[in-house]
């Protein structure tokens, strides 16, 4: 089966661990964050052949599971490895609408899952080695037993609705023009609700009601699994956290600013209220 046809939303089985054995394999290569691509062709892994005779010495492999039946492995490479011909190290962020949706998420969970190896190789309580478990997708310290597993960063985003404006906000951290939903990371002992109620509250001092949970996307930079609500406004006016936001306003959907992107959830909200508004169904 050659990727360009494979279906990943149907093809591909997250798993921990191989086979015991396998005739067909593909191979996501990363190094220092960045990811093997074949020049002048459109994104795919590398095939068994192509790894084997790449030339370049693996430092650790790791089953990310199947598509089709194909085990798909995210092998690190030592980061001063130089490219080889033919090939260019790319970052992830370039994939971002250069790939199909479920192509992008599974190099990012290639990069995440190295990553978190290659920063958990020692361990945080002790100082002693860790080791692969066995039985799931987490290392071990064998000196004192603490169990270490793949860093997720929940966040919450959040689009602010009353009747047909919606508020966004531009971020004060970015020098991109571009106005977003409202986003913050989940805290220690919050539920996401609460998370969301004090992250609106910090960043533009109103208060919402209403919260409706809408979907959810993993965001690999570096690994934050985000969870969008809708909220509608309650009360309060717009008083922004001058370190963290450079402007948010109220705007009418017909006259939007320059939006989110399509390729994130903050832009999924946005077009969902639209539609929904357009509708008559808000
Ligand atoms: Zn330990």
């Amino acid at each position: 089966m050659d990727w360009e046809y494979i279906d990943f939303v149907r093809e591909f089985n997250p798993g921990n661990f191989p086979p015991a054995s396998w005739e067909k394999s593909f191979h996501i290569v990363i190094s220092d964050g960045e990811i093997l691509s074949i020049d002048g062709a459109p994104w795919r892994p590398l095939n068994q052949d192509e790894w084997q005779w790449l030339g370049i010495e693996g430092k650790s492999s790791h089953y990310l599971g199947d598509v089709a039946g194909i085990p798909v492995f995210a092998e690190e490479v030592h980061s001063e490895s130089d490219e080889p011909a033919g090939h260019a190290f790319d970052t992830l962020w370039s994939f971002l609408g250069q790939v199909d949706e479920p192509v992008f998420y599974l190099v990012g969970r290639a990069k995440q899952i190295v990553e978190w190896h290659r920063t958990h190789r020692f361990c945080g309580e002790c100082g002693q080695e860790t080791v692969l478990s066995d039985s799931d997708r987490s290392r071990k310290c064998l000196a004192c037993g603490h169990m270490y597993y793949p860093k997720l960063s929940p966040s919450i985003i959040v689009l602010i609705t009353k009747g047909e404006e919606v508020l966004l906000a531009k971020n004060a951290n970015t020098r991109a023009n571009f106005y977003s939903t409202l986003a913050g990371f989940v805290e220690p002992g919050e539920s996401i609700e609460e998370t969301v109620h004090r992250e609106v509250m910090e960043e533009v001092g109103i208060k919402v009601k209403n919260l409706k949970y809408y979907n959810s996307q993993s965001w690999p930079f570096p690994n934050s699994l985000m969870l969008g609500f809708h909220a509608e406004y309650d009360s309060g006016e717009i008083v922004i956290q001058e370190e963290e936001i450079a402007d948010a306003q109220w705007f009418h959907y017909k006259n939007m600013p320059n939006k989110p992107a399509m390729i994130s959830i903050s832009g999924w909200l946005v077009d969902d209220y639209i539609k929904r508004l357009e509708a008559g169904k808000v």
